[in-house]
């Protein structure tokens, strides 16, 4: 019996962070240092992982990186003021605000504030409009993360059909945008299926690719999948009893699909490692 393929995020992270010294090399030739400022505000505790293990990994390579933490309770007028000052600082060749906020802040214009040419998650809406037309300045990481872990295992994305669950800004939109996009790593036939889809099952049943950024622990059974599809599952979520697990239901689907990313360890790591690569990118802007 054919065994069903792991895409392992750890080892296409790995294979891209071996490439990081040389870019970091040519970069620092022309006296150049990339360096991320991120901004973390209250205590949500998933946003604290995720900005402990980012400053881990950028400590790892040597690249520049300052947390600014902030208390819950905030201001948006401060927190404009803080990206302005970072918008100006030339140690910062990228910032990233960390999401989500505290409700009685506003997302869209502290991102819409972030500049266009530091904003190394490419959610300002200019990023997104230059995505979407088909030339982007910055790909949002954990859609990039995805197109990579595509591309090493050499999934030829033209003539299949990718379903993708989710329609959020930072996954959904921007992934099924690249994967119909007229380019070698697109070129796919896409649906976008939402919390609002009649009879999603219908839709998944017919996937070659499925992309479920849902955010509901287990909720793809193999009932939902087509046999020997390639299943990308983005989800991070904790199950009953605390563990980490994604949207799809690894354990029912594995005998029947071609290829998966496990959780974790698929496109999580993908995540980070495309932020160090924006940020690189971003200093590299300035060559
Ligand atoms: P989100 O809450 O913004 O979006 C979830 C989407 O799922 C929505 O568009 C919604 O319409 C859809 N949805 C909700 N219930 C549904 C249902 N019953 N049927 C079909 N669609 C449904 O979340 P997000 O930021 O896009 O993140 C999605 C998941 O991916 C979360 O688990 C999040 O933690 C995870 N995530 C992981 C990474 C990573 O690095 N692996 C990065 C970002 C997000």
């Amino acid at each position: 019996m054919k065994k069903t393929l792991l895409l392992s995020g750890i080892e296409v992270a790995n294979h891209f962070y071996n490439s990081v010294p040389d870019r970091l090399k040519l970069l620092s030739n022309k006296n150049i240092q990339p360096g991320l400022a991120v901004i973390l505000i209250g205590d949500n505790p998933a946003s604290k992982i995720y900005v402990r293990k980012k400053n881990e990994k950028f400590k790892q390579l040597g690249i520049f990186a300052e947390t600014f933490k902030l208390p819950e309770k905030t201001q948006q007028t401060e927190l404009l003021e803080l990206i302005d000052s970072l918008n100006n600082d030339s140690r910062f060749t990228g910032i990233l605000l960390q999401l989500p906020l505290p409700k009685h802040l506003n997302s869209d214009d502290l991102l819409n504030k972030i500049d266009p040419k530091k904003d190394v998650d490419g959610f300002h809406p200019e990023n997104m409009g230059l995505l979407f037309s088909g030339n982007p300045r910055y790909i949002p990481c954990t859609p990039k993360g995805i197109i990579k872990i595509l591309e090493y295992y050499n999934i030829i994305t033209e003539q299949l059909h990718s379903v993708v669950i989710g329609r959020s800004n930072i996954v959904g939109k921007p992934i099924a945008s690249l994967l119909s996009s007229r380019s070698e790593k697109g070129n796919s036939t896409v649906t976008i299926c939402h919390s609002r889809t009649p009879n999603l099952s219908y839709f998944t049943q017919q996937a070659d690719i499925l992309i479920a950024a849902i955010g509901i622990p287990k909720k793809i059974k193999a009932n939902m999948v087509k046999k020997s599809s390639i299943i990308i599952d983005v989800g991070i979520n904790r199950d009953k009893n605390g563990k980490i697990v994604g949207d799809v239901d690894i354990d029912s689907v594995i005998d029947k699909v071609g290829a998966i990313t496990p959780v974790p360890g698929g496109v999580g790591p993908m995540t980070i490692a495309m932020l160090v690569e924006n940020t690189i990118e971003s200093a590299e802007k300035i060559l």
